[in-house]
């Protein structure tokens, strides 16, 4: 170890999966002294992918695979500042956390439009448990009566949303700023199916245009909505806090059309916590950037949503804001943070990530947007079966696959080899 002489004190800021994996880490690798883990949610570490699937049609399971760790869980409460010199964490209950090591896995929110459109009733995001269940909530209001459902961005948890808000019977609408869904993260041709997919499912989707306001039925909107902000913005305000506001009655495109809403779920994407990390010395670039290992400053490592880094594959700064991301990022800063920058391992991994879109599985890998050529390499669009795999200067960088996993497998095998484009 080469943390000051033996370590005793870790403290993880952000209690989800890349903090809970980096507490396991810690544990695993033989860490004897005091984990304590600040997390700002009241509820222990959980899962959030079934959020946008199984627990919006009843499933209330979040039940992250191996959850057990040694550590002293401070839930609730948030961490407020960092002082790198002094080692210390300041916690908004007034305490003050002293620490050898430091991780940081405080994640991301979602992206939400102007705070004055947010607060009226009928209005949703969805990162949080309690965001789920009041969104099924309203779903289940809105679905049952032939309801009208506006999903405001197209990207994967939008789409998602879509999806199930039309296997409960719901009209759906989704409204995408680009002139396709997801084109940015899996390239025309899939971005292109998936529209259609979307259309030949019932969705009307509007694409290559912005959202400039929700319209309610009247009167001002209140506060904080449905979604409940609380511990997401730190401003203490508490799920319902919205109730008796306003209801949305329709989203305001920019032109002037409005679309009828009794439910509009704003998916415009998400924003890395690190307000409370300004002033540290630490620096932040719509996340906190580190280095290839993953460390921010000396003893002091940050994993999950919340961290840019230099990919060592691609050569850029990346952010990635996926599941094995988090996981892999938990278990490698700790262990890094452990051994010390002198042998430490750089965290390379290859992102991807699979969506389920009115059944059909879409899956992508690698940073196809970094692409200076995109290759139809197997199948047909027209079949619903297909593989695209994008390449700069010829080697591959990316890739996207619908109903086609075995084909996406091959894809990324040739990504994490750096390979040039082989026939398949
Ligand atoms: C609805 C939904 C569906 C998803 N589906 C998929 C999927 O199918 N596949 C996939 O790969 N990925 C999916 N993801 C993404 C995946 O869940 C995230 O990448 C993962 O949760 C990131 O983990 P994290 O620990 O880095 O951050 P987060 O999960 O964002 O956790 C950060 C935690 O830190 C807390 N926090 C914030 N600020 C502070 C502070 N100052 N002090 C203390 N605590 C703080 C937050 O409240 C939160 O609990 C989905 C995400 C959502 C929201």
């Amino acid at each position: 170890m080469s943390l000051p002489s033996q370590p005793r004190r870790i403290v993880i800021a952000g209690a989800s999966l890349a903090g809970l994996r980096a507490a396991q880490s810690l544990r695993a690798e033989g860490f004897a002294g005091d984990i304590t883990l600040v997390g700002a949610e009241p509820r222990p570490p959980y899962n959030r992918p079934p959020l946008s699937k199984s627990v919006l049609t009843g499933d209330d399971d979040v039940t992250l695979p191996g959850d057990e760790v040694d550590a002293h869980w401070l839930g609730g409460r948030r961490a407020i500042s960092l002082d790198v010199a002094g080692r210390r964490v300041a916690v908004d209950d007034g305490s003050d956390l002293p620490y050898d090591g430091l991780v940081i896995a405080t994640g991301a929110r979602p992206r939400r439009l102007a705070e004055d459109q947010m607060g009226y009733a009928g209005v949703h995001v969805l990162r949080t448990v309690e965001h789920a269940q009041a969104l099924r909530a309203g779903l289940g209001g809105v679905a049952g009566a032939a309801g009208r459902v506006v999903v405001i961005g197209g990207g994967f948890i939008g789409g998602e949303v879509a999806s199930t808000a039309r296997s409960l019977g719901a009209e759906v609408t989704l409204v995408e700023a680009g002139e396709l869904p997801m084109a940015g993260v899996v390239g025309e041709v899939a971005a292109g199916w998936l529209a259609e997919h979307h259309r030949r499912n019932g969705v009307e989707l509007i694409t290559g245009m912005r959202v400039v306001g929700l319209v309610g039925e009247g009167g001002e909107p209140g506060e904080g909505g449905e979604f409940g902000e609380g511990w997401e913005s730190g401003e203490g305000r508490r799920l319902g806090a919205g109730r008796g506001a306003r209801r949305v009655r329709a989203v305001r495109l920019d032109g002037g059309r409005e679309v009828a809403a009794d439910l509009v779920v704003v998916a415009i994407g998400v924003v890395p916590n690190t307000e409370w990390l300004e002033g540290s010395g630490l620096t932040l670039d719509d996340g906190v950037v580190t280095d290839q290992a993953l460390f921010a400053a000396p003893d002091v490592v940050a994993a999950g949503d919340v961290v840019r880094w230099p990919h060592g594959l691609f050569g850029e700064r990346v952010r990635v804001e996926h599941w094995a991301n988090a996981n892999d990022q938990g278990l490698l800063a700790a262990r890094n943070l452990l051994r010390g920058p002198a042998e430490a391992e750089p965290y390379a991994e290859v992102p991807g990530l699979g969506t389920r879109v009115h059944g059909a599985r879409v899956q992508w890998a690698g940073l196809p947007h970094l692409g200076d050529a995109s290759h139809l390499v197997a199948g047909k669009a027209e079949d619903d079966k297909f593989a695209v795999a994008f390449t700069r200067g010829g080697i591959l960088v990316g890739a996207a696959a619908v109903a086609f996993p075995k084909e996406l497998n091959r894809l990324r095998r040739g990504i994490v080899a750096g390979s040039a484009l082989a026939a398949g």
